[in-house]
């Protein structure tokens, strides 16, 4: 450790870093602007400033006003949890750190001229880091690509407006309707998001509508994540109510009637939830970013310098690290992303294997929920993180893990947002 001040993080599992010894000499160390403030873009914007002692500028675009979460916007579709108790003001992460901030949408990247360009003008950087999440794809799915299919038919995979159609579309169906569910094949944001989202809408509906079903079309051969513990949660706590149909392509969708074609089976519903396919976003893929497969960024993990542009970095889901996409994984990748930046930009090298974990709950009822961890470690010959010693997976659903996974969130928005 030598020369270094040490910091140890709980938020992210047993984070350990140091910071840049030439910080505290330095005035100025440049400006860092962050497109997204996001789970990813917000965190960067906390953690740069604070390892930068204030001498890095850090300036955050983010088009909304607040900051709302997709971890428990399930519950929000169960009736557990309202809009309101995941949304947040950015205020305490802006007054407590001195992030500025910029409530717009980022339009184009110059990476040439070392700008970005905003509704309204022009930014330059020194650093930027691209913090967008994920974009949804309808290129297989052009019937969904317009405001009016996806007020009929919302994915409600980013919280918010749509979170809430949803909610009120189940609350609207007649008992003895069906539900459906589609869920794109990996690599899609939240892999276990979709299988908890089926225990929520079955849990309400089992105590509001119990006539009725849950049709979930799988583009993937099996359940992604946690597959034992949300198979026997479906068995034990919602028996004979959810239909589970793995490998199903979505070939056809008729919006008007809610009815979805795949390889096998045609099936019509009262409430239709379409998760489709996902990217890195219209940015990233515009600015050329999203190298691998034009869908992707790929990355360099000890800095999340991008490989094709210098001095771009990408954090978060538009990442592509073979890694689950999470709201734990794009923190922890901010952080190191933070890390890596404030040492280089004191003259400094970075981290040259930096460790992380991932923690990731689903609620399975009212009461109960299950949780995977995982431990990663930077493998240089293969330039990726690579699963490492430690982790672990529920023994079954519990309430224990139920009050963990409400400390978990509480601890994550508090980590990101004060
Ligand atoms: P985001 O958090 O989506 O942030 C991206 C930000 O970029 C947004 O604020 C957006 O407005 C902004 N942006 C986009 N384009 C532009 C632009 N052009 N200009 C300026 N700003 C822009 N993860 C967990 O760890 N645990 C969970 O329990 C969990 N549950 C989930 C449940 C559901 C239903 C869903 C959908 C996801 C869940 N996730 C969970 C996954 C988690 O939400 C994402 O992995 C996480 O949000 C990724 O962070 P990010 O910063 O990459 O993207």
């Amino acid at each position: 450790m030598q020369r270094r001040d040490i910091f140890k993080y709980g938020a992210s599992g047993a984070l350990w870093f140091s910071m840049p010894s030439q910080v505290l000499a330095s005035k100025k160390l440049g400006r860092v602007v962050i497109i997204g403030g996001g789970y990813g873009g917000a965190t960067a914007a906390k953690y740069l400033r604070m390892w930068s002692r204030g001498k890095i500028e850090v300036i955050v675009v983010e088009p909304n006003a607040y900051f709302v979460s997709c971890p428990v916007s399930n519950l929000v579709l169960s009736g557990e949890k309202t809009l309101e108790d995941i949304t947040f003001s950015f205020d305490l992460l802006k007054q407590h750190h001195g992030v500025q901030w910029i409530q717009d949408t980022v339009t184009a990247i110059d990476p040439e001229r070392s700008e970005i360009r905003l509704s309204k003008g022009t930014l330059s950087y020194d650093r930027l880091i691209v913090a967008t999440g994920v974009g949804f794809m309808y290129d297989g799915l052009p019937m969904l690509n317009n405001k009016d299919a996806q007020q009929q038919i919302p994915h409600a995979w980013k919280a918010g407006p749509q979170t809430q159609n949803l909610r009120k579309q189940l609350e609207a169906m007649p008992d003895g309707g069906v539900f459906t569910v589609t869920i794109p094949a990996l690599p899609y944001r939240c892999p276990p998001g979709p299988y908890e989202r089926a225990c929520q809408v079955a849990f309400y509906l089992k105590n509001h509508k119990p006539k009725s079903k849950i049709v979930v079309l799988d583009a993937n051969p099996a359940i992604t994540s946690k597959r034992p513990l949300f198979e026997r949660a479906w068995q034990d706590l919602y028996p004979g109510m959810i239909d589970y149909l793995p490998s199903s392509n979505l070939l056809e969708v008729d919006v008007a009637t809610r009815t979805v074609k795949t390889d096998f089976d045609t099936v019509k519903s009262n409430v239709l939830n379409i998760i489709p396919p996902q990217n890195a976003g219209a940015l990233a893929v515009a600015s050329g970013l999203a190298n691998v497969g034009h869908r992707w960024c790929q990355v360099d993990f000890r800095t999340y310098e991008s490989k094709v542009f210098p001095n771009i970095h990408v954090i978060g889901d538009a990442v592509d690290s073979g890694l689950p996409k999470s709201a734990h994984m794009a923190t922890s990748q901010a952080k190191v992303c933070a890390n890596a930046l404030a040492f280089l930009m004191s003259g400094e090298a970075p981290d040259p294997s930096p460790v992380f974990a991932n923690t990731c709950y689903s609620y399975v009822d009212d009461k109960a929920a299950i949780h995977v961890t995982s431990v990663y470690r930077y493998d240089a010959a293969e330039n990726r993180m690579k699963p490492a010693e430690g982790g672990g997976i529920s023994a079954h659903a519990s309430a224990q893990e139920f009050r963990e996974a409400q400390y978990w969130a509480l601890n994550i928005w508090s980590d990101v947002l004060s």
